[in-house]
C-alpha cells in the first residue's frame, strides 16, 4: 500500500500492556495498515502477534455498517440512525416511568476509551441508577478490592521499568506475562531474570511463562504447579515458614520488624491465624511437597527487592479477595512495598479495563475511586455535574445479568459480549431473551447483540482519539484515522447523543474527547493534573493530583492511601471452590486465555492472522487421564459440568496436573464459559472460573 497519508500513533487494542503502534491510512477509507511506532514509550516498537494483526478487524466483512431495529417479525431491518435514538429514548424513558431507574442495566467495556465509558457511567447516574458495570468484574474485582481496601488503590504498585530495574525476585501467581501480556514479559521481566533475578511462578498450568523462563531448567528458578484452588493454603504455608525462620533466627530480617511497626496494622491477627495452622497438611491439599514451598519462602524473604504478581487464577475464585489479600499480607511483613522493584502487581488484561475503572464505571464508586455512599466525595461529584447521583452502590454486572427479566427490564450494552464472557453462558442467553429492552453498541454482530433490540453501528479502535490506561497506570493517548463506514459512529458521539436527546438540561454536550477529558479531569482527582497536552507521547502514570505532577511509577513510598495511613494485615484461611470432584463429575475444571487471541474472541477470531494460529477451541488432558479414559491426543472428546456441555479436541499433556483439565473461552462454537460456574465472591462479586467440577465424554460425533 502506498500513501502519502501520515500514520497516526496509537496504542493496541488488545491488552493491558499499552503498547504504542502506527496506523498507515491508505487512499481508500478501509485501506490501513499497521507500522512500528520505534520509540513508542511502553514497547520501543516491539509488538506481539496480537498487536501485528490489530489492523486486519478494522475493515473487515463482517463490521456493523448500520443501525439495526428488531421488527415485529423478530428479524433485523437496517433504520436510520434518528429512528434508532427515538426507539432507544421511548424504551429508556418507558423503563424509568413504568419501574423505576434500577430497571436498567449499563454495561460499559473495557475496549472502549476512558471518555468513552466516563460519558456511559455519568449517563447511568443520572438516569437514577448505580447498575453501571465492566468487564473487570470478570478479571480483577477482587483484586480492586483487596489492594483498595488494604493499600489505597486498585491498581499496579510498581511499574514495569521499575520492576525491570531493580527487582531480584518475581513471585508469579495466577498470572501468565509470557502469554497474556508478552511484550511486559519480553522487554521487562525476563530482562530482568536474564540479569540474574530470580522467579516463582506459581500456576496449576504449566505455559509459556514456565517456558519463557525456562523454569524447569534451572536451580534459581521453581514452578509450583499447585492444585486449583489452592492459593491460600501454599501463602500460608510461605507466611508461616518466614514468620517461623523469623522466630529462631531474627538477626536474618526474614520478617521486617521496623516497617510493619512503621506502617502496617492487623500483624497480630496473621499471626492469630497462622497459630494452629498445619503446613504438613496443607501442602498435601496443595498437591506439593512442603519443601518446595519452603524453598520459595526462602527465596522470597532473602530477596532484597521481591515483586509479586498477581492475575486471573487468583482473583477469578469465589475467595478471590483473600487470595489477593494473602499476596498483600507476603509484601507487607516482608517490607515489600513502597519501593521500585517491589509490590503486588495485578497484570491487567484489556487496553482500557484499568482506565475504565479509573473513570468511575463501576458500581460502587465514581471517577477517581470515590465511593457512591461517601457523602462528600459524592457531593463533589455533583456539584461539577450539577444533579444528584444515588447514594447507594448498584449492582454488579452478572448481578445484572442473573436479575435480567426479573428486577431489571432493559440493558444498555457498549462493547461488551457477557453470552460469552459471563459464567454459565447458557443461562445468561436465557435471562437477556427475557429482558423488555436491549441495546447493544459494537463492531461487530456478538453472541449477545443477537438478543438486542436495536444494534448500533460503532467504529474501531484504530478509527478514533481518546486516552486509555494501561496496566501500569500509565494514561496515553489514542489517534484515529477516521471513519471507514461512513454510517458508523464513535462510542463518545452515540452516548452523547444519548443524553442530550434523554435529559433537558446540556450535561451531555460533548463532541470532542478532549473536552470530555477537561470535564473527566474535574471530577476524578488521580487525573486532576493531566491534559491532552501535558499527555503528549509518553502519557503519565498516575496519581497526578496537580497540573506539573509527573505521576508516580510506584505508590507508598511514604504512606498507604488508607484512612489511617497504615497497610492493611489481615491472616485468611481457605476456602476451597464451591464445586469439588465427586463421582459424577470427577475432574477440575480450569480456564486460561490463549496468547493468540482475545476473551470472547469478537475481534481476534475474525483475524485472519490469529486465527490461523489456533482455529478453534481445545482441552488440555493429563497422560495419566487420557489413558484411564482412552483418550488419544487429537481425538474430539464431549467435556462436560452441571451446567452444560462443549465438544472440542483433547490435547494429551502434562502441561496439565492429573485429575484437572483446562481450556479456553475463546470460541463461540465451544465456549468454556458454558461449563464454568456463576458462584462469586461475595465481596467483590467475580465468578470463579478458576474451579469447577467436570466430567469427559469420548467416543462422540466430532
Ligand atoms: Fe498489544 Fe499487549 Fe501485544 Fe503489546 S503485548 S502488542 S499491548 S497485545
Amino acid at each position: 500500500m502506498s500513501s502519502d497519508k501520515e500514520p497516526v500513533k496509537t496504542i493496541c487494542p488488545y491488552c493491558g500492556v499499552g503498547c504504542g503502534i502506527q496506523v498507515q491510512p491508505g487512499d481508500e477509507p478501509g485501506d490501513v495498515q499497521f507500522m512500528p511506532w520505534g520509540d513508542a514509550p511502553v514497547n520501543e516498537g516491539r509488538i506481539c502477534i496480537k498487536g501485528g494483526a490489530a489492523t486486519e478487524v478494522v475493515d473487515h466483512e463482517d463490521r456493523l455498517t448500520d443501525p439495526l431495529l428488531r421488527d415485529d417479525d423478530g428479524e433485523f431491518r437496517e433504520a436510520t440512525w434518528d429512528e434508532a435514538y427515538e426507539y432507544i429514548i421511548d424504551e429508556l424513558e418507558r423503563i424509568r416511568d413504568e419501574y423505576g431507574p434500577d430497571a436498567m442495566g449499563f454495561f460499559a467495556s473495557s475496549k472502549v476509551m476512558n471518555e468513552e465509558n466516563y460519558l456511559l457511567q455519568k449517563l447511568a447516574r443520572r438516569y437514577g441508577t448505580n447498575n453501571v458495570d465492566n468487564c473487570t468484574r470478570m478479571c480483577h474485582a477482587s483484586t480492586v478490592w483487596a489492594l483498595r481496601t488494604s493499600l489505597g488503590a486498585g491498581a499496579m504498585t510498581n511499574s514495569m521499568r521499575d520492576l525491570r530495574e531493580e527487582c531480584d525476585l518475581f513471585w508469579i501467581q495466577g498470572a501468565n506475562p509470557g502469554e497474556q501480556h508478552p511484550i511486559a514479559n519480553s522487554q521487562y521481566f525476563r530482562q530482568a531474570v536474564l540479569d540474574g533475578a530470580t522467579v516463582i511462578q506459581v500456576d496449576p498450568h504449566a505455559n509459556k511463562t514456565t517456558r519463557s523462563f525456562q523454569i524447569d531448567d534451572t536451580e534459581r528458578h521453581q514452578h509450583l504447579q499447585l492444585n486449583p484452588g489452592t492459593d491460600i493454603p501454599l501463602l500460608n504455608i510461605v507466611l508461616k515458614t518466614i514468620l517461623e525462620h523469623h522466630e529462631e533466627n531474627p538477626e536474618d530480617g526474614w520478617v521486617d520488624e521496623e516497617f510493619i511497626a512503621e506502617r502496617t496494622e492487623g500483624f497480630d491477627h496473621l499471626k492469630e491465624t497462622l497459630a494452629d495452622f498445619d503446613k504438613e497438611a496443607a501442602a498435601e491439599e496443595c498437591g506439593l511437597p512442603l519443601e518446595e514451598i519452603e524453598l520459595a519462602a526462602e527465596k522470597y524473604a532473602t530477596a532484597d527487592n521481591a515483586a509479586i504478581f498477581t492475575g486471573m487464577g487468583m482473583s477469578q475464585h469465589a475467595c478471590g479477595v483473600d487470595n489477593v489479600q494473602n499476596e498483600i499480607n507476603l509484601a507487607l511483613i516482608t517490607g515489600n512495598l513502597g519501593r521500585a522493584g517491589t509490590g503486588v502487581n495485578p497484570l491487567r488484561g484489556q487496553n482500557n479495563v484499568q482506565g475504565t475503572c479509573d473513570v468511575g464505571a463501576m458500581p460502587n464508586v465514581l471517577p477517581g475511586y470515590q465511593l457512591v455512599d461517601d457523602d462528600e466525595a459524592r457531593e463533589s461529584v455533583e456539584d461539577v455535574w450539577g444533579f444528584s447521583v444515588p447514594d447507594e452502590p448498584g449492582l454488579t454486572n452478572v448481578e445484572i445479568s442473573y436479575e435480567a427479566g426479573d428486577s431489571v427490564k432493559g440493558l444498555y450494552v457498549m462493547g461488551e459480549n457477557p453470552v460469552m464472557s459471563e459464567p454459565d453462558a447458557n443461562s445468561v442467553a436465557d435471562r437477556l431473551a427475557d429482558l423488555e429492552f436491549m441495546v447493544v453498541q459494537d463492531i461487530f454482530m456478538t453472541e449477545t447483540a443477537e438478543f438486542a433490540d436495536v444494534i448500533l453501528p460503532a467504529t474501531t479502535w484504530a478509527e478514533r482519539g481518546g486516552t486509555v490506561t494501561n496496566t501500569d497506570r500509565r494514561v496515553q493517548r489514542m489517534r484515529g484515522v477516521g471513519n471507514v463506514h461512513e454510517n458508523t459512529k464513535h462510542d463518545l458521539e452515540i452516548v452523547s447523543e444519548v443524553g442530550k436527546r434523554l435529559f433537558e438540561e446540556k450535561v451531555f454536550d460533548f463532541d470532542d474527547p478532549e473536552v470530555v477529558f477537561e470535564e473527566l479531569r474535574q471530577v476524578c482527582p488521580s487525573y486532576h493534573g493531566m491534559t491532552y497536552d501535558l499527555l503528549g507521547e509518553e502519557g503519565l502514570h498516575w496519581p497526578c493530583y496537580e497540573l506539573g505532577d509527573e505521576g508516580d511509577p510506584f505508590l507508598y513510598e511514604e504512606e498507604f492511601d488508607t484512612e489511617s495511613g497504615l497497610g492493611h494485615i489481615e491472616g485468611v484461611e481457605h476456602t476451597p471452590p464451591a464445586e469439588t470432584p465427586d463421582d459424577e463429575y470427577p475432574l477440575i475444571l480450569t480456564t486460561a486465555r490463549l496468547e493468540e487471541h482475545y476473551n470472547t474472541g469478537t475481534m481476534s477470531t475474525r483475524s485472519p492472522t490469529l486465527n490461523r494460529q489456533t482455529p478453534e477451541n481445545f482441552v488440555d488432558v493429563h497422560p495419566e487421564d487420557a489413558e484411564r479414559y482412552g483418550i488419544e491426543d487429537g481425538e474430539y472428546v464431549r467435556l462436560k459440568s452441571r451446567r452444560g456441555e462443549i465438544t472440542l479436541e483433547a490435547h494429551v499433556t502434562d502441561d496439565t496436573k492429573e485429575g484437572v483439565v483446562w481450556t479456553t473461552p475463546h470460541f463461540a462454537a465451544a465456549s468454556a464459559n458454558r461449563l464454568t460456574n456463576h458462584v462469586l465472591d461475595e465481596r467483590a462479586k467475580i465468578p470463579e472460573y478458576k474451579a469447577a467440577a467436570a466430567e469427559i465424554d469420548v467416543d462422540i460425533e466430532p
